[in-house]
């Protein structure tokens, strides 16, 4: 892949560069959950309403139709800024791209744009205490009742539905068939959260946050015309936002590690300790290393485009990522000693977030058979 940018994509990067200047977020409210979900939130509307919040949505759909490449760009720009990360993640990367490739015009026409503004959250539905890296193996039921289907089940990990409308629901509507066709008897919804036959308890991170929940479905009932895909063609719907969720998380997570890095590069210089041979050398490792995962993610454009959708690449990078992000926080940790680890600072919430960042969004165990069968072409571990 060519990496020199041509002259619409400067002029794209500078246009979004002057936007970003001209817009700052304001100060990062710390140690409260709350708020800071709606600091994001607030921050995600000002880029909606000036065309910025999903550069890669067509811009029929309210988007700006940008190339990968520009996609690339706004993320390093955002992550350039210090501006906040959306605060509709799943929806703009997950949701917004799986309905645009399974929905139909009237499921488009409805919920792709209170996506982009915040107005409407959403949140992935897929694990359960049984099923984790085995998505075939979900057993939360949906049985047809009219033109309603009635949930029952449990997910669990569910991040953000304390704040979610809508979840992507994967649930068995076939229960009879489930042992001899796993794949082929599962189906995809769109649950509203807003009912009481649905419950959110929240869980206790390590971090002392709840950024996800256990998700209890006792009879949720949901239209018909919420099936995204048809029935029984869960498991390829799932599929769609499981790549787009590497693929695309790949930008928006390199970027976090990005800004993490260098304010440790900071913190590290306030304190006179980049003159120190090993600090200087395990810095630019991180440093290295980041730049590498960088390029990584740019060559994973190369698949995209070639193509039509994410390839199994983009576990190479989330794979990279969360090994790297725990490097960085454990430096960190070596190099402001006591201070990152003391209950509430925010070197020891990075420290200990990092912990889930080799489970969230695929096992690194599940991501290295990935690369090794599907990239590598080696056999089949199982
Ligand atoms: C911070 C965070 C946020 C999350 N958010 C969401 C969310 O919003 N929505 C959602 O649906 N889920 C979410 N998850 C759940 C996440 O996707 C699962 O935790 C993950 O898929 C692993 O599933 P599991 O926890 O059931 O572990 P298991 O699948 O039970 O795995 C247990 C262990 O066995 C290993 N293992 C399993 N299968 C294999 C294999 N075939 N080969 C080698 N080793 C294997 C795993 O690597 C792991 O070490 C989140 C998780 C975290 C940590």
């Amino acid at each position: 892949m060519d990496l020199t940018f041509s002259e619409s994509e400067v002029a794209f990067r500078d246009e979004l560069r002057a936007w970003f200047a001209d817009n700052d977020p304001g100060i990062e409210p710390v140690g409260d959950e709350d708020a800071h979900y709606h600091w994001r939130a607030d921050f995600q509307r000002r880029l909606a309403q000036d065309g910025w919040a999903a550069v890669h949505w067509p811009v029929e759909y309210g988007g700006r139709g940008a190339t990968l490449t520009q996609s690339a760009i706004f993320f390093e720009e955002l992550g350039r800024s210090g501006a906040p990360l959306p605060a509709n993640v799943l929806g703009l990367l997950l949701a917004g791209p799986t309905i645009m490739a399974w929905g139909t015009q009237e499921q488009k026409d409805r919920y792709l744009q209170p996506i982009l503004s915040a107005e409407e959250i959403w949140c992935q539905g897929f694990s359960e205490p049984d099923a984790g890296s085995d998505l075939a193996a979900v057993k939360t039921r949906a049985v047809r009742d009219g033109d309603e289907w009635v949930v029952t089940g449990q997910k669990v990990w569910t991040s953000g539905a304390q704040y979610s409308k809508w979840c992507m629901l994967v649930a068995r509507t076939d229960a009879e068939a489930a042992k001899t066709r796993p794949h082929h008897t599962l189906s995809y919804f769109l649950m509203d959260m807003e009912q009481d036959a649905v419950q959110v308890r929240p869980l206790r991170q390590i971090t002392g946050g709840s950024e996800f929940n256990e998700l209890f479905i006792d009879g949720a009932r949901i239209p018909h015309e919420n099936l995204l895909g048809g029935e029984g063609n869960g498991w390829r719907v799932a599929l769609t936002t499981l790549m787009n969720e590497r693929a695309g998380l790949a930008f928006f997570l390199q970027v976090r590690m990005r800004q993490l890095l260098d304010r440790l590069i900071a913190v590290a210089g306030d304190r006179g300790l980049l003159s120190e041979p090993l600090v200087a050398e395990r810095l630019g490792e991180l440093h290295l290393k980041a730049e590498v995962l960088r390029l990584t993610a740019y060559r994973g454009l190369t698949a995209i485009e070639k193509y039509g959708e994410p390839g199994p690449e983009g576990s190479l990078t989330k794979w990279m990522w969360s090994q790297t992000n725990q490097e960085l926080a454990d430096l960190a940790a070596d190099l402001l000693g006591p201070e990152a680890l003391t209950s509430g600072s925010p070197w020891a919430y990075e420290l200990l977030r990092a912990r889930g960042n080799s489970i969230e969004g695929g096992t690194t165990e599940v991501l290295k058979n990935i690369v090794a069968e599907r990239v590598l072409g080696l056999p089949k571990a199982r």
